[in-house]
């Protein structure tokens, strides 16, 4: 059984600490809420003082935490994890971030002889506690055989998608088409409607015709079509449109760094932005069909 520091116990890293308790492992946690740290001792987790502390005797240490700023502050800075962790340390950073930061901290882990991977997340908070997330992994392929037994206990799809970064670069490019097809297949409900074409004959024809998508046969934002949508319990999140939002902004910082073409991207953070502005950012992310209903001429 392995020693692991987990640094970020919140909605997701505190359900993915818990996994690893419960597969045997010694787990060691820190985070800045005390609530947090509360629910991670009720699971089985040990608090630390400090991340010097946490990880001056861990083997694996995993990062939760909320962006780019919060990962290289607690990788690079002088009480940080690469100052103060084993050489031999596997490091997980899960946390969604930039492409340029996470290619960043492994550039320094890697000049600091540690083992690094991007090890971003999909699946949710429901994911998270039931270890069904997906791993999107970026980092040298020693780094992902390591890494996988602990990915595996914590989700149940683990795909290495190349080097260093490139976990963020496919979490924000699926992310990217994600929110593009809410906001189309959106739209055409809505045009529906104005057209007197029932939700339910659109989505018969749609679901097994050339429209087919996730946002339409998973996660339909009209109630009935789909019963298990957020559409049918008013919008209650499911993946909140404020981080719809945040995955777009970094699509787009990461389009522009490297003049990549995304004007629908553009477009989807931009009505994303309206829609959270509109006081919307904690209700579900295919609640934006109401919002669009709203701007109808
Ligand atoms: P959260 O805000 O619930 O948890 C983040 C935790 O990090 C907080 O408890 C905070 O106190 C802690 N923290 C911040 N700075 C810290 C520091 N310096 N030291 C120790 N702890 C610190 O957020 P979350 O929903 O758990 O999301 C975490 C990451 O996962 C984000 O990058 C998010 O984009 C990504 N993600 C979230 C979801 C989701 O549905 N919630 C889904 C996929 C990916």
């Amino acid at each position: 059984m392995a020693s692991i520091g987990f640094i970020g116990l919140g909605n997701m890293g505190g359900p993915m600490a818990a996994n690893l308790v419960k597969a045997g492992h010694e787990v060691s946690g820190i985070d800045l809420s005390e609530a947090a740290r509360e629910r991670f001792a009720e699971a089985g987790g040990s608090i630390a003082a400090s991340v010097p502390e946490l990880v001056a005797g861990a083997d694996v240490v995993v990062t939760m935490l909320p962006a780019g700023r919060h990962v290289e502050d607690v990788y690079c800075s002088p009480d940080g994890v690469l100052a103060h962790a084993r050489p031999e340390s596997l490091l997980i950073d899960s946390s969604t971030i930039d492409v340029a930061t996470a290619r960043r901290v492994a550039e320094a882990a890697a000049a600091a002889g540690m083992m690094m991977v991007d090890a971003p997340v999909s699946g949710g908070v429901g994911g998270a506690e039931a270890g069904t997330l997906t791993f999107m992994v970026g980092g040298p392929d020693t780094a992902f055989a390591a890494a996988k037994p602990f990915l595996d206990i914590m989700g149940k799809s683990i795909v290495h998608a190349g080097g260093a970064g490139n976990g963020q670069a496919a979490k924000i490019c699926n992310n990217m088409i994600l929110g593009i097809s809410m906001i189309g297949v959106s739209e055409a409900f809505v045009l529906a409607e104005k057209l007197g074409l029932d939700k339910q004959k659109l989505f018969e024809v749609s679901s097994t015709a050339s429209g087919q998508c996730w946002s339409l046969t998973t996660y339909c934002p009209v109630p009935g079509p789909v019963p298990t949508s957020p559409a049918n319990r008013d919008y209650q999140a499911g993946f909140t449109a404020a981080m719809m939002l945040k995955d777009l902004k970094l699509s787009q910082d990461a389009a522009m760094a490297n003049s990549a073409a995304t004007p629908l991207g553009a477009e989807a953070a931009a009505l994303y932005s309206l829609f959270c502005n509109s006081g919307a950012e904690g209700t579900d992310f295919s609640g934006i069909i109401n919002f669009l209903r709203g701007k109808e001429g």
